[in-house]
């Protein structure tokens, strides 16, 4: 007979799982603490939904470094191209957009999350929201719901709470503690994907906060990278700064002294762009002679001045090499609140291969609440929804062998 399955949490992972344990007939109750479902999903909705990669099984799969062993079964049966037939199945029609990720035509999350809210009605799955799990009770789990406080039992639960970034969406880690207390072995959530921060001079602030800077390739631990980023008030932010993100925080975190490498003309050789500045004229203004002589624009132009002070008196050939590899040094990571996603979460030693906790059968756990990373690009998304399938198919047959 189905069992009782309750699923803790209302984002992609906690969604999926529903729709999974629903599919083999069980009953099905997702407990959302926030007044609506799917926050973070909506808020990633924003700037396009990049909602997983089309590139090959292997590459993607590496994406998630030491960890994919350990998602691999997930990734296997829910991979990029299954995220695409799932979206598909929801008459949302995906594109592959020119670097490979992938998106909903109409890049929103709203239209997707609509129709997966009415798939999970139709398969009888109960959302609860304003439900906000707050401990053990025994066997049973604790929810502050606003007709005070309730207990619950399940024949199975799925916890997808999230990870720790963007707390006010709903994901806060306010349940590390009490995983703790139980003996779960969860390792401390620390920024991904996250933003640096950098000693611009007030000028350089006022200036050129929010711009862009386009076509560079940024060089760290990670490797190298061709892509853009952002100047904040704080420092920088962009695709680009998180693909360098883990590699810049473990240095940090190590003691160490982070700082990317920029190249700002990466189609041009250091040879080439020493012919291109020596030919401009010496009356020309310095700024013009890098705009006309090395193609710079003038945000571009604004940093080699903010991080080589001197380089209008420079040399032509050590200019050149500062414009190929311009040392951009990070003080320390913006906070976790910002960041996109986290690393840190449950520990892989505390579950099983279905993500069921050790230290108490019959609790499965997926998404971001677990501990893995990956870089943006649809890799965080993917991996909500796969580990979500996986915890909700392994609750259902948990929840349907009880006494068996
Ligand atoms: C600005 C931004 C843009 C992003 N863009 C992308 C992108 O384009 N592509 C991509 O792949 N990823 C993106 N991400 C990351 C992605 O959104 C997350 O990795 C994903 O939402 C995590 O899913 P989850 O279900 O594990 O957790 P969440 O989406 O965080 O959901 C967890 C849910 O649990 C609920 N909850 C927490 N505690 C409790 C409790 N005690 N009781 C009851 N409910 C609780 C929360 O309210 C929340 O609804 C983005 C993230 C941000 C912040």
């Amino acid at each position: 007979m189905a069992g009782r399955i309750g699923i803790i949490g209302g984002g992609p992972a906690g969604l999926m799982a529903a729709e999974a344990a629903a599919f083999t007939g069980a009953k099905v109750t997702v407990f959302e603490a926030m007044p609506t479902v799917g926050r973070k999903l909506l808020m990633a909705g924003k700037s396009g939904l990049n909602i997983t990669h089309g590139e090959d099984h292997a590459s993607f799969v590496s994406r998630y470094g030491a960890t994919a062993a350990r998602l691999g079964t997930a990734l296997n049966s829910f991979d990029g191209q299954a995220v695409r037939d799932w979206c598909a199945g929801l008459g949302i029609e995906t594109f592959v957009g020119s670097s490979g990720r992938v998106f909903p035509k109409a890049m929103k999350a709203s239209p997707l999350l609509r129709a997966w809210l009415s798939r999970l009605a139709e398969r009888g799955v109960e959302i609860r929201v304003r439900h906000r799990w707050v401990g053990f009770d025994g066997a049973a789990l604790m929810f502050e719901t606003p007709e005070g406080r309730r207990s619950e039992t399940f024949d199975a639960v799925v916890l997808a709470l999230g990870g720790a970034s963007w707390p006010r969406l709903g994901s806060d880690a306010a349940w590390l503690p009490w995983l703790d207390d139980e003996g779960i072995a969860v390792a401390p959530f620390r920024p991904a994907n996250c933003g640096f921060e950098v000693a611009w001079s007030p000028y350089f602030i006022e200036r050129f906060a929010g711009a862009p800077i386009k076509a560079v390739v940024a060089t760290s631990d990670a490797g190298s990278t061709p892509g853009e980023f952002v100047v904040t008030r704080h420092g920088v932010e962009g695709s680009l700064i998180y693909a360098h993100s883990a590699a810049l925080r473990d240095r940090i975190e190590a003691g160490g002294q982070a700082e990317l490498l920029l190249d700002l003309v990466p189609g041009r050789s250091a040879k080439r762009l020493v012919e291109d500045l020596k030919r401009q004229k010496a009356k020309d203004s310095f700024g013009n002679r890098l705009r006309k002589g090395a193609g710079l624009d003038g945000v571009k132009v604004a940093l080699l001045r903010e991080l080589v002070p001197d380089a209008n008196v420079l040399p032509v050939e050590e200019l050149a090499a500062r414009i190929k590899a311009l040392p951009l040094p990070l003080l320390r990571m913006r906070p976790i609140a910002e960041a996109i996603s986290s690393a840190g979460g449950v520990e892989w030693t505390s579950v099983d291969e279905d993500f069921m906790l050790r230290g108490r059968p019959g609790m499965f756990v997926a998404g971001e609440m677990l501990d893995w990373e990956a870089p943006t690009g649809g890799y965080l998304l993917t991996a909500c929804l796969g580990t979500g399938k996986q915890a909700g198919i392994a609750a259902a047959h948990y929840a349907a062998n009880i006494g068996s």
